[in-house]
């Protein structure tokens, strides 16, 4: 959106106290996860159980200076004030207004089950076809809704937006707001709803958001559904898609393994790779394709889409357990439609031997008898081993169930009974809802595959980035450098979790990084350091931005843009060299840089150089030079141009020592993962990633032997000497053995003695109280510190993690 204040108060009949020429293109709701204040107002929110209003002050502090709210407060000046009768009704107003005049093409999902699902691969299947918008994660309710559609700008051509409501009468005041061109339904489940009085009275209040729609596609297994639809929309384009082969668009041949899938799309036949095979998959990709053939795509592009179709947050997931036992995971929801798909998901596995986890159903408005005589009866037919009840309600039915069932009041009782340890080569299923927290039983069962990890804390490097953020002006952009894998890190993980989070720009240093981003939905702006010249159309094609350094490549890539058709003015961004010597445009070239711009349809989007040594106290004076060459170049250019695009210069120490010079824009690398080369910079912040392995054999050597190739630690009495399985090919340097370096045990130090293997290296664990076999070994993290290990290895943290080998199984850690 792109409004000022006195428009919006116009849209919505609000009454201004302030600056009414404010511009406004972004509405934060939780004063916690503001992120930019450029342009952003806060709204506090006032529902019955909550009032934002107490949040307004720290959305101040954070830098925000326009306020929606029911009432004015004093004491803040200098405030814009949006005064509106009701925090929700304005909001619905303006995301109306704003949908109503923004000719997006639109599809609006809805339903019981998957939803959610079918918006993320419909977003990874349409992406790169039309600049599409989407609802984030399940912003699908009153509020969540409208603040999805208020992400809707000019260059989006499509939105996908999910709908979901918990009462009736809901629908109602959504459709209001968003009237979707193609309507999709999803599955209805036959459990109706809690504050439903019946199912039918559920898909009456659904199906009231395909009101406006010209096309409606819905899930037609459920006979009510389908009726309903017939007798209210007969007018509009319907197709119907399902397990059931009166559907318009259905499995033609009964599922058997290894083979594609032969779908029958009304009078014509594809065929379709299908990985998994339980039917809520199968349901969702028939209404993936129907709606794809609705938009027009050909059918080897969807068939190659639903080939690079990446796993949504699998609700059902397949752990490899120990005694080879295998975990089915599926916490996340739990109803009589997810029990069944859940059920069906084991009879995929060849497994004679079979235990299941089941808690209370909540959430559920119905006999509570009746109910559980059904989920009963589900279990009864799977014939299980053992069954675990956890939870007072189905506790009380215990004797409805065949198999050997015991009950528990709670998740934590189950894991103190130990009972699950007597489970022994079966299929055992974790199903319950979200409140008894059964994963917690995941950890136990799980079997740890990699003894050797590289854990990456990304809380803290959102931390990290808030911290260098408080450094810095509201307004100032930040750019994130995940080249080379982020720092060794994973690019791909680092990159999706910074784009939650709003980073502004990403930094990778080839183009080949920038496509892999993009191929899996990164659709933040990347600029690439060194665009190599066989790699431009691929920038091109990905919408990737060049850093332009030369008179060379900026010909070379301009021939290309125009080889390409591509008839807007490109987004580059301009290196100017002032003192590194690495890359860059130099003082004497501005003028014939400036004058060849001139002439090329390309938008210099950014003017940037980089500090050689911003860590670096003792060079302070060459790094103030370098500012000033900077400031004098970039605004000579600026002139010249004649519009002003956005500069930047800071590196992440730069962000701590410079910070005066921030520009618009900084870019942070090392400092996210927790690196500060000054000792009262790096006590705020938090260390991000942890290398870590276990002791595989622990031994005694005594005086007179030998630990070790080529014998180069012989110890001078009996000693406890620990194998561990990290070696040079996992990046730890063979320089560091022979006592150079330690590893942390117990949080002591231990020594490396003898040379480092390939694989494996021993240490000295002789002072380490109570140490065995098992136990955990800290390569780096805390204690050694990365830095410390960066010293034992003659280097830099940079160096550490980059070296760090692709083999060593990388983790990432969320809240
Ligand atoms: C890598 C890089 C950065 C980030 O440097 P840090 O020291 O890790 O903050 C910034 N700018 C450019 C051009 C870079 O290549």
């Amino acid at each position: 959106m792109n409004y000022t204040v006195k428009q919006i108060a116009e849209i919505t009949n609000a009454k201004i106290i302030g600056d009414e020429n404010l511009l406004i293109r972004n509405i934060a709701f939780d004063s916690r996860i503001i992120y930019s204040t450029k342009n952003t107002a806060f709204i506090a929110i006032n529902t019955h159980k909550n009032s934002g209003e107490k949040f307004i002050e720290s959305a101040v502090d954070r830098g925000i200076d326009v306020i929606i709210s029911e009432h004015q407060y004093p004491g803040f000046e200098h405030i814009t004030w949006i005064i509106v009768d009701n925090s929700v009704d304005f909001l619905q107003k303006l995301a109306q207004y704003h949908f109503e005049n923004s000719h997006l093409k639109s599809i609006g999902i809805t339903g019981s089950n998957g939803k959610t699902i079918l918006k993320e691969w419909l977003y990874q299947c349409l992406w790169n076809e039309f600049p599409t918008v989407k609802s984030p994660k399940s912003f699908n309710s009153q509020i969540g809704l409208p603040l999805s559609l208020l992400q809707i700008n000019n260059s989006y051509e499509l939105g996908i937006f999910e709908v979901g409501i918990s009462k009736p009468h809901e629908m109602e005041k959504l459709e209001r707001i968003f009237h979707p061109q193609i309507g999709l339904l999803t599955h209805i489940g036959n459990a109706h709803a809690a504050n439903f009085q019946s199912e039918e009275e559920l898909i009456d209040e659904k199906i009231k958001l395909f009101k406006a729609s010209e096309v409606i596609i819905y899930n037609g297994d459920n006979s009510l559904v389908s009726k309903k639809i017939h007798e209210l929309y007969s007018t509009k384009k319907l197709i119907s898609y399902g397990l059931k082969k009166d559907n318009q668009v259905f499995i033609k041949e009964d599922v058997s393994k290894d083979e594609n899938i032969t779908v029958v799309y009304i009078d014509e036949e594809i065929s379709f790779p299908v990985h998994q095979r339980d039917e809520a998959t199968l349901t969702n990709a028939l209404a993936l394709i129907t709606v794809l053939k609705e938009l027009k795509i050909d059918n080897l592009k969807i068939i190659e889409k639903i080939n690079s179709l990446k796993a949504v947050e699998m609700r059902l997931e397949a752990i490899e357990g120990v005694k080879n036992n295998i975990v089915i995971n599926d916490s996340f929801n739990l109803d009589l439609d997810s029990l069944k798909t859940a059920l069906q998901f084991l009879n995929e596995y060849n497994k004679p031997k079979k235990s299941l986890v089941l808690t209370d159903i909540v959430g559920v408005n119905s006999n509570s008898k009746e109910l559980y005589e059904e989920v009963s009866e589900l279990v009864n037919d799977q014939n299980f081993d053992f069954v675990f009840l956890i939870g007072d309600e189905i506790s009380k039915f215990s004797e409805l169930f065949k198999a050997k069932t015991s009950t528990f009041v709670s998740t934590q009782e189950l894991i103190d009974s130990k009972r699950l340890t007597e489970i022994e080569n079966q299929i055992i299923l974790l199903k319950g809802a979200r409140k008894f927290e059964i994963e917690k039983l995941k950890d136990i069962l799980e079997l740890r595959k990699h003894d050797t990890v590289l854990e990456i804390n990304l809380n803290a490097i959102l931390h990290n980035i808030n911290y260098h953020k408080s450094l810095l002006k509201p307004g100032t952009k930040m750019m994130a450098m995940v080249k080379a894998n982020a720092y060794g890190l994973g690019s791909y993980e680092i990159s999706e979790f910074l784009q939650h989070h709003h980073i502004d720009y990403l930094g990778v240093a080839y183009a080949d990084e920038g496509v892999e981003l993009r191929k899996k939905g990164i659709t933040t702006p990347i600029v690439v350091m060194n665009p190599e010249q066989h790699s431009y159309e691929a920038i091109i094609e990905y919408n990737l931005e060049p850093e332009i350094y030369s008179f060379r490549v900026l010909e070379l890539f301009y021939e290309a843009v125009q080889k390409s058709g591509y008839d807007k003015k490109y987004p580059i961004h301009i290196k100017l060299e002032t003192g590194m010597h690495r890359l860059g445009f130099k003082d004497f070239e501005l003028d014939e840089l400036s004058e060849t711009l001139s002439h090329k349809n390309v938008k210099v989007q950014s003017l940037f150089s980089h500090l050689s040594s911003s860590d670096v106290p003792e060079e302070k004076e060459f790094t103030y030079k370098q500012l000033e060459v900077f400031e004098k170049n970039s605004s000579y250019l600026i002139e010249k141009l004649g519009y002003t695009p956005i500069r930047h210069i800071l590196n992440s120490s730069g962000i701590t020592s410079y910070t005066d010079h921030q520009y618009d824009m900084v870019r942070i690398g090392i400092g996210m993962l927790g690196e500060s080369p000054n000792s009262e910079i790096q006590k705020q912040l938090q260390s991000v990633v942890s290398f870590k392995t276990v002791i595989s054999q622990i031994s005694i050597v005594s005086s007179g032997e030998s630990v070790g190739y080529s014998r180069k630690y012989k110890p001078d009495h009996a000693t406890k000497i620990a194998t561990i399985p990290v070696g040079y090919a996992d990046g730890i340097p063979r320089l560091i053995g022979n006592q150079v370096g330690n590893v942390g045990v117990h949080k002591i130090l231990a020594p490396i003695v003898g040379n480092i293997c390939m694989d494996m290296m021993m240490i000295n664990v002789d002072q380490i109280p109570n140490v065995k076999e098992g136990d955990t070994v800290t390569v780096f993290n805390a204690k050694p510190s990365l830095k410390e290990f960066a010293g034992y290895c003659k280097t830099i943290t940079y160096e550490v993690l980059t070296s760090i080998s692709p083999r060593v199984k990388r983790i990432y850690i969320k809240d």
